[in-house]
């Protein structure tokens, strides 16, 4: 009886945490807040760079991610609403891990799009298509960066179309920040238009420009 019970007490300690499971999550969509949760996540994932992002990143990706999770849910999609850092694997049909850029030399980027896999070139561009309708700075060019091209969160979505890092603008650059601040539920408006366009599901109306 007392040896049954310290066996069960080993097999429990041994059960492999959440990030070995192979089964897939099947939503419509991931939108992934850059640098949300962390420092607190960073023990958890040792592999990943405990990247806190530009000044006010953290504080805003979330606010992006939810406007657009909520839009979107309202419309019927289905959406994993995740941190930077996050266990398992997620089968959708499209996901964005939403960041802004900043830079030592302000003002020296702009807004950006990095995916792995060439076939994504189209679902960038189609963002690039809409955000450049508003967004009155330099876009760069796509993966201009190597954590653009081989983001870590890549490795844990299989997208049926478009698994893109979008970075909506430079915090470092005050006239970028400021068009930005007052801007953030709308850029989550825009993604959402973007993400039901993509997947075509929802009928997410575009939000226009924005008017407030
Ligand atoms: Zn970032």
């Amino acid at each position: 009886m007392i040896a049954g019970l310290i066996v069960s007490a080993v097999l429990v300690a041994q059960a492999p945490s959440p990030a070995a499971t192979p089964t897939p999550v099947v939503v419509d969509v991931v939108i992934s807040a850059g640098h949300e949760g962390r420092p607190e996540s960073c023990p958890r994932f040792p592999r990943h760079k405990c990247n806190l992002g530009a000044p006010g990143e953290r504080q805003w990706t979330p606010v992006v991610a939810d406007a657009a999770t909520r839009i979107l849910r309202a419309h019927g999609i289905t959406v994993a609403r995740l941190p930077a850092d996050f266990d398992g694997t997620y089968d959708v049909g499209a996901a964005v891990f939403i960041h802004f850029d900043g830079n030592d030399t302000p003002c020296s980027t702009g807004a950006s799009i990095g995916y792995h896999r060439e076939s994504d070139k189209p679902a960038a561009a189609a963002w690039h298509a809409i955000y450049a309708r508003y967004f009155p700075y330099a876009f760069m060019p796509d993966d201009f960066t190597t954590n653009l091209r081989d983001y870590y969160g890549f490795r844990q979505v299989r997208a049926a179309d478009g698994a893109l890092v979008i970075e909506l603008g430079e915090v470092t650059c005050p006239r970028e920040r400021a068009w930005l601040a007052p801007r953030l539920e709308w850029e989550g408006a825009l993604i959402a238009y973007y993400l039901s366009q993509r997947i075509g599901k929802g009928e997410v109306p575009d939000p226009g420009p924005f008017l407030k």
